[in-house]
C-alpha cells in the first residue's frame, strides 16, 4: 500500500543505464551493418560459385563473413545473458528497497517510508486541492498483552490490527506501523469536510470492539488517535505543513488523547504544543530538581481509630521547585516513571525518610509508596534493603505500600519482590483498594499484611445515614483474609464517626491535618514525648507545633470538618 508513491521519490538506478550501454549489443548492431554492406554480394558470389556459374569468392572474403555471422551470435547471446542478469539484479534490488521499506511482521511501511509517502501524497493532494490528515495510531496498555501472554501473542495482534486497517482504508492510503504498537496512515480529504476523517477514526473505534481472537486467547484492546491536518478547521491551508511537521502535530495530539485517559482521538491543537513545552520543562526541572535535592519527604499521621494513638506516618513525596512552589506527586510521579527517574527519586526520598524516621520513637511505623515500575526490578528488594541497613533503619518498622496496578505486571516478580521483603521483616499493604481488578485469589495468594481502601470509597461515608456497602464489603473481605484495614481520606469527624462503628481500623486523612515535612513531624512528635531517646537534639523552636496537636493521642481537628 502506497508503495507506488516511493517511486516517486528514487533517484535513477546505474542499472538503468548500464542497460542502455550495451557494449555487446554494439558489437552485434555493428556486424548486422558489414554484414549488411559487404555480405549482400559475397552471398550472391558464393551461390553462383555453388552452382558452378562463377568464379570461386575470396577465401579472405567468406572467412570474413563467417566471422561477421559469429559476431552477430556473440554479440546477440550475450546482449540476452546482459538482460537476463540486470533483470534479476532488479528484482533484487526491488526486494531489498521493498524490505528497507517496510515493517517485516506486517509488512507496512515503516516510519522512513512513511515520510516519502505522506510528502508524495500531500504535493499530489495539493495539486487537487485536497486536504490531508496524518493520523497516528497507539494501542493503550499494548505492553500487558506482550508481558501477559508473550511476543507472539502481541505479534498477532498487531497484524490482526493492520488488516483491519487496511480494511477500513482505501488502497492508496500509505499505512505504516511506525514501531512497536504504534501505526500511521495518510488520508486526502475536501479541505471543507474534516468530519469525513471522524467518521473513518469512528468507525475503526467500532472495529475494535470486536475482540481480537487469537488461536490460544481472546484479547480486547482499546486505542488512541492523534490526527494532524494541513488545513484549520475552516478549510485554510496551514502554514509549515510539511510530512515532518503534519507527524510531529499527530504525535502530539495522540500524546494529548493518552493523557485525556486513551481509547479517544484528538486532532491537533496549537495549545496541544503549549502543554508539551510545559512538560519538557516539568521534565527538566525534575531531572534538575533532583540533583539539587530539590524532593523531600512529607509525612501523613496514621491514627488508631479506636484509641485514636498515632501510630505512624505515611512518608508523601513533594517537589520544592524553586520554580513551581510546592508541586504534588500526582504531577511528577508519572513524568519520572516515564522518563525513568522513578527508582532514583524514590531511593534518595527513602534515605531522607529513614534517617528521619530513625529519630522517631520506635513504636512508630513508615509507610512509603512503591510504583510499579519500580518493581520491575529484579533487584528492587535487595536496594530497598540495602538501604535500611544503611540508614540503620529496622525493617520491620517499614511498610510497603504497592496498588493494584502492579499486580498487572509481571506477578511472579512481584511475588518474589514482595516474599523477599517480607522475609526481612518488612510489611505490604495493598494501596487503593477497590480501584483496580485485583482478583480474590490475587489478593489471598499475595503475601499482603493490610488493606488500605481508597479515599473515592471512603468519601462516601461523609452523608450519615445508611452505610456504604462497597466499605462494608471491603471490610468483611478484610475479615475474612485476616488482612488489617487502613482507610484514607478520612476528612470530617462525620467519616470518622462512620468507621468507628465498622470495627478496628487505622484512619488517617485531613481530619488529622495535612501531611508535613519532617522538621514540623519532629517538632510535633518531641513536644507529645515520642521521639527516640537518642534523638535528643531538640529542633530549635519546638515548644509549640504547627498544628498545636501535641499529644501522644491525636484528636481529630473539628475546625477541619
Ligand atoms: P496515596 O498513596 O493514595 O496517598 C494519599 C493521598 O491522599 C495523598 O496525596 C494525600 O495528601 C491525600 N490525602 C490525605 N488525606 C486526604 C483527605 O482527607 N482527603 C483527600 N481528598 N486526600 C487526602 P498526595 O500526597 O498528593 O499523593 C498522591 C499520590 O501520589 C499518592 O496517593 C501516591 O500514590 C503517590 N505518591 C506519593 N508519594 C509517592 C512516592 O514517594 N512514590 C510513589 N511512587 N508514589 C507516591
Ligand atoms: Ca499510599
Ligand atoms: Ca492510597
Amino acid at each position: 500500500m502506497g508503495q507506488e508513491a516511493l517511486n516517486e521519490h528514487e533517484p535513477e538506478r546505474p542499472l538503468v543505464s548500464a542497460e542502455r550501454d550495451l557494449i555487446a549489443l554494439g558489437i552485434a548492431a555493428a556486424a548486422c551493418i558489414l554484414l549488411v554492406g559487404t555480405g549482400g554480394s559475397l552471398v550472391a558470389r558464393a551461390l553462383e560459385a555453388l552452382l558452378g556459374e562463377g568464379r570461386q569468392p575470396d577465401v579472405l572474403l567468406v572467412n570474413a563473413l563467417l566471422l561477421n555471422l559469429a559476431l552477430m551470435i556473440f554479440g546477440w547471446r550475450r546482449y540476452r545473458e546482459l538482460t537476463r542478469e540486470i533483470a534479476e539484479r532488479r528484482r533484487a534490488e526491488e526486494r531489498a528497497r521493498l524490505l528497507a521499506n517496510t515493517d517485516p511482521l506486517t509488512q507496512c511501511l515503516n516510519r522512513r517510508a512513511m515520510l516519502a509517502a505522506t510528502e508524495a501524497l500531500r504535493q499530489r493532494a495539493r495539486a487537487r486541492g485536497e486536504a490531508l490528515a496524518y493520523c497516528m495510531i497507539d494501542l493503550d496498555n499494548f505492553k500487558q498483552i506482550n508481558d501477559v501472554h508473550g511476543h507472539a501473542a502481541g505479534d498477532g495482534v498487531l497484524v490482526m490490527l493492520c488488516q483491519r486497517l487496511r480494511d477500513l482504508l482505501p488502497s492508496e492510503a500509505p499505512l505504516a506501523r511506525l514501531g512497536g504498537d504504534e501505526f500511521a496512515f495518510v488520508l486526502p480529504y475536501p479541505p471543507q469536510h474534516p468530519e469525513r476523517i471522524d467518521d473513518l477514526v469512528i468507525r475503526l473505534f467500532e472495529s475494535m470492539a470486536d475482540p481480537f481472537r487469537l488461536p490460544q486467547l481472546t484479547v480486547e484492546l482499546t486505542l488512541s488517535v492523534g490526527i494532524a491536518g494541513d488545513h484549520d478547521p475552516i478549510g485554510a491551508e496551514t502554514p509549515a505543513s510539511d510530512a515532518a511537521a503534519l507527524m510531529h502535530r499527530a504525535d502530539m495530539a495522540l500524546y494529548h488523547a493518552k493523557k485525556e485517559g486513551r481509547n479517544r482521538f484528538f486532532w491537533f491543537d496549537p495549545s496541544m504544543e503549549a502543554e508539551l513545552r510545559f512538560r519538557h520543562q516539568l521534565e527538566t526541572g525534575i531531572r534538575r530538581g533532583l540533583a539539587r535535592g530539590e524532593f523531600v519527604p512529607f509525612y501523613e499521621q496514621q491514627i488508631d481509630v479506636e484509641t485514636g494513638a498515632l501510630v505512624g506516618f505515611e512518608m508523601l513525596a513533594r517537589w520544592q521547585s524553586p520554580q513551581l512552589g510546592l508541586v504534588s506527586p500526582e504531577i511528577f510521579v508519572p513524568i519520572a516513571e516515564e522518563i525513568g527517574l522513578i527508582s532514583e527519586l524514590s531511593e534518595q526520598l527513602m534515605a531522607k525518610a529513614f534517617a528521619e524516621a530513625r529519630e522517631w520513637d520506635e513504636s512508630l511505623t513508615l509507610a512509603i509508596n512503591i510504583s510499579p515500575v519500580q518493581l520491575r526490578d529484579p533487584w528492587f528488594a535487595q536496594r530497598l534493603l540495602k538501604l535500611l541497613v544503611s540508614a540503620g533503619f529496622p525493617p520491620h518498622r517499614l511498610e510497603v505500600e504497592i496498588t493494584e496496578s502492579c499486580l498487572h505486571e509481571n506477578i511472579t516478580l512481584v511475588r518474589a519482590t514482595l516474599a523477599s521483603l517480607r522475609n526481612q521483616g518488612v510489611r505490604i499493604s495493598l494501596d487503593d483498594f477497590g480501584t483496580g481488578y485485583s482478583s480474590l485469589e490475587q489478593l489471598r495468594s499475595l503475601p499482603f499484611d493490610r488493606i488500605k481502601i481508597d479515599r473515592n470509597f471512603v468519601r462516601e461515608l461523609r452523608q450519615p445515614g445508611p452505610r456504604s456497602p462497597i466499605i462494608e464489603a471491603i471490610i468483611t473481605l478484610g475479615r475474612g483474609l485476616d488482612l488489617p484495614i487502613t482507610a484514607e481520606g478520612v476528612e470530617d469527624a462525620t467519616i470518622l464517626e462512620s468507621l468507628k462503628s465498622l470495627g478496628r481500623l487505622k484512619a488517617q486523612g485531613y481530619v488529622y491535618g495535612q501531611p508535613e515535612d519532617g522538621e514540623a513531624v519532629r517538632a510535633r512528635l518531641s513536644a507529645a514525648g515520642k521521639l527516640a531517646p537518642q534523638a535528643g537534639r531538640p529542633p530549635a523552636g519546638a515548644a509549640g507545633t504547627p498544628g498545636g496537636a501535641c499529644e501522644a493521642t491525636s484528636q481529630p481537628r473539628s475546625a477541619q470538618s
